[in-house]
């Protein structure tokens, strides 16, 4: 049976979406449908304290696309995104191709850089066509995730899980594990 959730406009597939998306579909799910944890997280406020004492000269901070895109910050037109950890380093690329696809579908033709300023790390990142083609299959793979009535189960906890606002919501042991 089909479930009866709107297929996600543009406007409510976001890059966080994607990036959740490759770090676990359930996640994904779990966002997609309204059920937020992050402000509850102890590692989404060390995400936050990473975001806020780092680059805080930068003037255009949290940088807000027509009401779906925030990016972390901007400089001579190109796109800075910053991370606690490397962990995810591919979902955190998606999450920029994504910020570049939609900007070039605006007309404008950038490229991005991931910092890590943890690890003194950074990372330039291009929407070359192979990055376009796995961001649009990606896209797809949402669209179809939304459509479902339950989320992805997982079976077992992963090294993520631990880092994972929703860890209690899914690992906790007196909650009854969704079919
Ligand atoms: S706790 Fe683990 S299984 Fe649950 S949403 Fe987070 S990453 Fe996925």
């Amino acid at each position: 049976m089909t479930a009866d959730y709107p297929t996600p406009s543009p406007t409510q597939l976001t890059g966080t979406l994607v990036q959740y998306y490759l770090v676990c579909p359930r996640k994904c799910w779990l966002s997609l449908h309204g059920m937020e944890q992050e402000a509850e997280s102890d590692w989404v406020a060390l995400g936050r304290l990473t975001h806020e004492r780092t680059f805080a000269r930068q003037s255009l901070r949290e940088v807000d696309v027509d009401g779906f895109m925030k990016i972390d910050f901007t400089s001579e037109g190109v796109v800075h995104e910053i991370k606690h950890g490397q962990q995810m380093e591919h979902a955190h690329r998606l999450q920029v191709a994504f910020y570049l696809y939609h900007l070039r579908l605006r007309g404008v033709y950038t490229h991005g850089i991931l910092h890590y300023p943890n690890q003194r790390r950074r990372e330039v990142v291009e929407l070359t066509p192979e990055l376009e083609q796995e961001l649009h299959e990606v896209m797809r793979q949402i669209e179809q995730l939304h459509q479902q009535e339950r989320p992805p189960v997982v079976t077992e906890p992963m090294s993520i899980c631990k880092h994972c606002a929703y860890q209690e919501f899914c690992w906790c042991e007196d909650e009854e594990e969704p079919e």
